[in-house]
């Protein structure tokens, strides 16, 4: 696949603008911080409430074949044996003799640190799961683990789900929700946290049709990001190799972006087989199978999983929508985000902040805000208030002059043409929600949907 045209960000100046306009702060940061922990701010908690509510349509809300579940994170310790992650979950790391900086072996290049040449140990296996304490009192028995994973929590939950719906296979499970891994290599930014989301679908089949689902959901899932409005050439799947394979895994694809970093997971497609149901059947001795009635036959379903980070989608947009160039004779720059991301949506900007335009803009603002996330700005030049709105991806700001008190109509200017148009301010809300999308705010830009590498 080609490599795209040279980007225009960098992570240091999107990790700037983040933490400059309030999307993305260090955690804890008056304290200096917390390693690969961050906090969304302002506008980070809007763009990410609007992928998860992208994500949500995509999968519940538009099908008819799944359904939701918010499994609580702490879970049964015996579900972490069962699932083979006390045993398996865990990364070799090697110690620097000198610096006694800790790496994943499987990550290095040759046998000195990276950092200062020392000479390395023997690798050392570390689990990845954070211990913590139920109850009051902390010792071995009380241990449990911040989930790894979302995963297990639709797993253990498969019967309740199947006899409370009465879904018949093929059907899904959704979640959205916090995992937690102490990652041995961080850094990028949010790309790899200790703590961050995911939305993971877990989709039980019938096991003769695993390989027509597993497609399925690599096309489905891959178009997902180009509806968002990734560009096509920054996305690729990768197949995992046999010696990559996780345990549970009979084949996987990653849908990998191009970060400024290079290419990297940006959501994993697996097929688990009947690994999960049948190792959580064994270890909880319950029976958890599928009674085919047309076969009369009982089955332990297939599970195809495709498992995406909330964090890594939106550092892709963020990258994605990253832009500069010159409006209005003067440079900026902008967030190409789609309408239906932006954490704004549109921004009310009076030209003057005095009587008698105040009113009426303030009105117009109350009025907008019934239905979106809207920004009220009367602060320095109208110039200066389009470049603040242009760089965190407001797709629309509505302009009050004083003509508007004579004419009852105001201006309207597009983000991304800068073309400006006069509605009556009667019809302002119809306009608006014409242009940020109605019922179908996802599409696919045309040819899409050929995903053949
Ligand atoms: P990597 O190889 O990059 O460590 P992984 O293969 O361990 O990732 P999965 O276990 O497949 O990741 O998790 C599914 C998804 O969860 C990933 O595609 C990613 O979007 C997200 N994810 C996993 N680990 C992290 C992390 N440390 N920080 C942010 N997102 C993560």
């Amino acid at each position: 696949m080609a490599e795209s045209a040279p980007r225009k960000v960098d992570m240091e100046k999107l990790v700037s603008l983040c933490r400059r306009r309030g999307f993305i702060f260090p955690s804890s940061e008056i304290y200096g911080g917390l390693s690969s922990c961050w906090d969304y701010g302002p506008l980070g908690v809007e763009l990410k409430r609007n992928i998860k509510q992208a994500w949500w349509r995509a999968v519940v809300q538009e099908r008819d074949d799944m359904v939701g579940l918010d499994a609580s994170i702490l879970m049964h310790p015996q579900t972490w044996e069962a699932s083979g992650h006390l045993g398996g979950f865990v990364d070799p790391l090697v110690e620097c003799k000198s610096c006694h900086l800790r790496w994943r072996s499987d990550d290095l290049k040759g046998d000195k640190c990276p950092s200062c040449g020392g000479e390395l140990t023997e690798p050392r296996l570390f689990n990845l799961m954070f211990k913590t304490f139920i109850g009051p009192v902390e010792e071995e028995a009380s241990v449990v683990y911040l989930r790894p994973e979302t995963a297990q929590g639709m797993f253990v939950n498969f019967e309740n789900v199947l006899n409370t719906t009465r879904k018949r296979l093929p059907f899904g499970i959704a979640q959205i929700g916090k995992a937690f891994r102490n990652e041995v290599t961080t850094g990028n930014f949010i790309f790899r946290c200790r703590e961050f989301e995911q939305m993971e679908i877990e989709f039980f089949v019938k096991p003769e049709t695993d390989k027509q689902w597993f497609d399925y959901w690599l096309e489905e899932r891959l178009n997902w990001y180009v509806k968002l409005g990734i560009k096509r050439e920054n996305l690729r799947l990768r197949q995992h190799t046999k010696e990559e394979l996780a345990h549970y895994a009979r084949e996987c694809y990653d849908i990998d972006y191009l970060y400024p970093m290079g290419w990297a997971e940006l959501e994993g497609i697996a097929n688990r087989g009947d690994f999960d149901l049948v190792q959580h059947a064994k270890s909880s001795g319950k029976s958890l199978v599928y009674y085919d009635e047309e076969t009369k036959e009982h089955v332990v379903p297939y599970i195809i999983e495709p498992s995406a980070g909330v964090d890594r989608t939106a550092l892709a947009l963020l990258c994605d929508a990253y832009d500069e160039d010159v409006a209005e004779g003067e440079k900026r720059v902008l967030l190409h985000l789609h309408p239906a991301l932006a954490p704004i949506k549109v921004a009310v900007l009076p030209l003057s902040r005095k009587e008698p335009l105040a009113p009426l803009a303030k009105e117009i603002y109350a009025d907008l805000r019934q239905q979106w996330m809207v920004n009220y700005d009367d602060a320095q030049s109208i110039g200066r208030r389009y470049r603040r709105q242009d760089e965190i991806g407001t797709p629309f700001c509505v302009t009050i002059d004083f003509q508007s008190l004579e004419d009852k109509q105001v201006t309207i200017r597009e983000r991304d043409s800068l073309k400006q148009i006069r509605v009556p301010i009667e019809s302002l809300k119809k306009t608006l929600a014409a242009k940020l999308g109605g019922e179908d705010l996802f599409v696919l830009p045309p040819g899409g949907s050929v995903w053949k590498e």
